[in-house]
C-alpha cells in the first residue's frame, strides 16, 4: 500500500523519537509538540474578470524562543494546515542548527500560482498582509520566499507592511530584491548551502575532492544553484536535474551522461521551474521518466523538491554507490524511508541543515536592513560558507560523539539550544 504521510505526524515523531533519546521532561515536550500560535484566513481577491474569489491561508508561528519566528511564504494549491504546521516546526530547528537567533514560522496559500495573472499575485499577497500584518514584523514574524513565491512579492510584502504601519520597514520580510531591501547572494543562497554540507560531507567522508556525480530531483531555485555550486565549487559532473510538468501532468528527469549544463537549462526553464522538454532533447538530453533521478548510480543524491518524495516504495531504488544524500528539500523522506535510509548507513545531510543557507542569509539580510548598511556579496557567501561549515560541523560532531544517526544529531544540537533558551526565559 502507498505510505500516506502528513508532515507535520512526521515531524512530531522525528521530535518524539530525539526527545526520548534526549529524556526531554514532558513539559518541554508539550511546549514543543505544538505550534504556539496559528492563524487561518480567508483572503478575498478581486480577479481580472471581475469575479471576487476566495483563497485560504495560513502562517503558524512555532516558537520564538531564540527570537523572532522566521519562514518562508508558499503559494501551494496542495498547501494544507498541517503541511504549513510541520514546516514551522522544521524552521524552529533550522534557525537552531545554524545558530542564528531567529524562530520558527512559515505560511502558505491554498492556491495554484500558475493560473495568477501577476495583478491577481500582488492583490493576494498585499490582501493576505492586510489580515494579518499586525502579527507580522521584524521583531514578531519575518516571512521569505518559498515554493510559488518570489523576490517581487516579498518586496509588494514589505510594501504594503510599510504603508500599513506608516513606516518603511525592510526587515519585515526578507529575500526581497537587490535594489529594494534586498541582500546580495540572498537567491543562489540555499543551494551555495547545501553544497558546502556536500563539501564538508567529502572532506570527512575522505571522498575525492573532484569529478564527484549528483543526481537532483527538481529544478526551481534551489536544485539550480545547487547544480551551478556543486559543478562550479566543486568541481563535480550533475548527471540530471528532473521537474513536474504541469501541462502533461508528469514529471521528467533530464539526463546527460557527461554533465548537464545547468545555465543552459535555465535559460529554458520558465518561472515555476518547468523545462522546456523539446529544446532540450534538440541539444541531447534524455528525456526519462520522472523517478529516474533517484536510481542513478551516482555519488551524491540531492532531493531539492518536495516534501514526501521517498517513500518506503522507492527507497530501494536508490544505488549502493551513493554515498551521500543532501536533503535540499524540506522533509523530502518519510519516516518509514529513513529507517531503511539509516540501517543500509547511506550518510545523509539532513534537511534542516543541508538548506538552512537561505535562511542564514535571510538572517544577514536583516542585519543589512537594521543596520541600513549593505555587505559585498563576497562579504556575505565569505560569511555564509563559515556559518554553513560550523552548523555541519556542529551536528557531525554530536553525530560522532553520541553515535547516533546526522538526522538525530541535528535534532539534539537544535532541541538543546532551544530549549535552553525557554529554561532561561523563564517558559519551562
Ligand atoms: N523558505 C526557506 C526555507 O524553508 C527560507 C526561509 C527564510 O529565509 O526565512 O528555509
Amino acid at each position: 500500500m502507498t505510505e500516506v504521510v502528513n508532515p507535520f505526524e512526521m515531524a512530531q515523531k522525528q521530535f518524539d523519537h530525539v526527545a526520548d533519546m534526549l529524556d526531554l521532561d514532558e513539559e518541554v515536550r508539550a511546549y514543543l509538540r505544538y505550534p504556539k500560535k496559528e492563524f487561518h484566513v480567508r483572503i478575498p481577491v478581486r480577479m481580472d474578470n471581475g469575479e471576487l474569489k476566495i483563497f485560504d491561508g495560513f502562517r503558524v508561528q512555532h516558537n520564538d524562543a531564540l527570537g523572532p519566528n522566521k519562514g518562508g511564504l508558499r503559494f501551494n494549491q496542495h498547501e494544507t494546515f498541517d503541511t504549513v504546521r510541520a514546516l514551522s516546526m522544521w524552521m524552529t530547528w533550522k534557525c537552531a542548527v545554524a545558530n542564528i537567533p531567529l524562530g520558527g514560522g512559515k505560511g502558505g496559500v491554498v492556491v495554484d500560482p500558475t493560473t495568477l495573472s501577476v495583478h491577481e499575485k500582488e492583490r493576494l499577497l498585499r490582501n493576505y498582509c492586510r489580515l494579518l500584518w499586525k502579527d507580522f514584523g521584524p521583531r514578531t514574524d519575518i516571512p521569505a520566499p518559498d515554493m510559488g513565491t518570489n523576490a517581487q512579492m516579498m518586496c509588494w510584502f514589505m510594501d504594503e507592511y510599510s504603508q500599513l504601519s506608516g513606516q518603511y520597514t525592510p526587515g519585515v520580510v526578507t529575500g526581497k530584491p537587490v535594489g529594494a531591501g534586498g541582500s546580495l547572494g540572498r537567491n543562489q543562497a540555499t543551494g551555495f548551502g547545501v553544497v558546502v554540507c556536500i563539501r564538508e560531507a567529502m572532506k570527512k567522508l575522505n571522498l575525492a575532492s573532484k569529478g564527484m556525480t549528483a543526481s537532483i530531483q527538481g529544478f526551481g531555485n534551489v536544485a539550480q544553484f545547487t547544480a551551478i555550486n556543486f559543478i562550479e565549487k566543486l568541481q563535480g559532473i550533475v548527471k540530471c536535474v528532473s521537474c513536474w510538468d504541469r501541462i502533461d501532468k508528469t514529471s521528467y528527469t533530464f539526463y546527460k551522461a557527461d554533465g548537464i549544463d545547468p545555465h543552459f537549462l535555465m535559460e529554458i526553464t520558465d518561472q515555476y521551474g518547468m523545462i522546456d522538454k523539446k529544446q532540450a532533447s534538440e541539444k541531447g538530453y534524455e528525456v526519462l521518466s520522472g523517478d529516474a533521478w533517484l536510481s542513478m548510480d551516482v555519488d551524491v543524491l540531492v532531493p531539492a523538491a518536495l516534501e514526501g518524495q521517498i517513500t518506503k516504495d522507492n527507497v530501494d531504488k536508490i544505488s549502493s554507490q551513493v554515498k551521500i544524500i543532501a536533503e535540499a528539500a524540506n522533509g523530502p523522506t518519510t519516516t518509514d524511508a529513513d529507517e531503511i535510509i539509516k540501517q543500509k548507513g547511506y550518510f545523509i545531510i539532513p534537511d534542516f541543515l543541508c538548506n538552512a543557507g537561505g535562511v542564514t542569509c535571510s538572517y544577514f539580510e536583516s542585519v543589512q536592513n537594521d543596520a541600513n548598511f549593505y555587505w559585498s556579496e563576497e562579504e556575505v557567501n565569505g560569511k555564509l560558507d563559515e556559518k554553513m561549515s560550523v552548523a555541519f560541523n556542529s551536528v557531525y560532531e554530536m553525530a560522532k560523539e553520541r553515535k547516533v544517526y546526522m538526522r538525530d544529531a541535528a535534532y539534539m544540537v537544535s532541541i538543546q539550544r532551544v530549549v535552553t533558551a525557554m529554561k532561561l526565559r523563564g517558559w519551562v
